[in-house]
């Protein structure tokens, strides 16, 4: 029996993560913690899966990692330099358990706590997976946007979410712009042709390693990403949708039962666990 404990346990994902890990035979639910609560429950778990919030993730995680607990993160708002922090927290000394603070602090941590070289312990056991998207479609889609890239003149990505997101855009879009940008590097393709000269601001989108990305918000969606590929007189569109948050379960419940045969340090994206990578 895997002992999963749940961080943002009463938010949408947390929820549906809490009752998608109460509902299967070999796993328990053994803690569900959010805003304001006791971190310390989640001692003597197995995983800790995290659904909080961009503000509030890293010192979740770094608490997880001092107190050597396994992690698989879905909350978003990961560019490359959050993951150098969670690499380097990998990697690095860890504080006591006693010297962490076990409350859950408000979204914005009012400080962070110096690291105390007298209490240094090794946690370079601790396995971190952090997924943009735990939805299978998802990755199949920007798997296959990042093999279709090299094939086109012009890439640009539209994601489409609810209202209630923090983040724009979102970890699933920067993560499909990168892979995009790194398959048209690699073919030798320079930025997608645009000859805009006047523009009102953001109207072509941010751009992301070279590729124009979208962001729109609109109440009723959930989670949908268009990626647009253009060549010699024709288009290719690569869309999915998830329309209920369950689409993500398989991949979080997969994560769940696979993160102990990840190797130590950070996983980004349930590619390997999926066999495509
Ligand atoms: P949500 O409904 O706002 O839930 C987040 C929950 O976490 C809330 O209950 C929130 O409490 C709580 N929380 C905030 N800070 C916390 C902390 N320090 N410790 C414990 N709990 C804390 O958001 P959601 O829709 O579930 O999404 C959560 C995150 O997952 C977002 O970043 C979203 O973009 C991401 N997401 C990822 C995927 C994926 O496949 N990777 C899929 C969907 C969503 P308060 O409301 O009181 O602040």
């Amino acid at each position: 029996m895997i002992k999963v404990g749940v961080l943002g346990a009463k938010g949408r994902m947390g929820t549906q993560v809490s009752s998608a890990v109460e509902a299967a035979d070999d796993l328990t639910l053994a803690a569900a913690v959010d805003v304001g609560d006791d971190r310390d429950a989640l001692a003597g778990c197995d995983v800790v899966v995290d659904f909080t919030h961009p503000s509030a993730v890293l010192d979740n995680l770094r608490w997880c990692i001092d107190h050597d607990l396994s992690c698989a993160v879905g909350t978003s708002g990961f560019d490359e330099a959050r993951l150098g922090q969670v690499r380097g927290g990998l990697a690095g000394p860890r504080l006591a358990p006693a010297s962490a603070p076990a409350r859950t602090p408000a979204r914005t941590p009012a400080h962070t706590p110096a690291r105390t070289p007298a209490s240094l312990r090794d946690g370079r056991d601790v396995r971190v997976l952090i997924a943009p998207n735990f939805s299978v479609g998802a990755v199949l889609m920007m798997h296959f946007a990042s093999q279709a890239a090299r094939f086109f003149e012009s890439a640009e990505v539209v994601e489409l979410h609810h209202a209630g997101k923090a983040d724009a855009p979102s970890g699933t879009a920067l993560r499909t712009a990168s892979l995009i940008a790194a398959a048209r590097e690699a073919a030798g393709l320079g930025a997608s042709p645009d000859v805009t000269t006047t523009e009102v601001p953001g109207a072509r989108g941010a751009t992301v390693d070279d590729v124009h990305v979208h962001a729109v918000r609109l109440a009723g969606l959930v989670a949908h990403q268009e990626v647009l590929l253009g060549g010699h007189g024709e288009t290719l569109t690569i869309r999915h949708d998830s329309l209920d948050r369950a689409s993500f379960m398989p991949g979080v419940l997969l994560a769940v039962r696979s993160l102990a045969s990840l190797p130590p340090g950070l996983t980004v994206g349930i590619e390997s666990l999926l066999g495509l990578a």
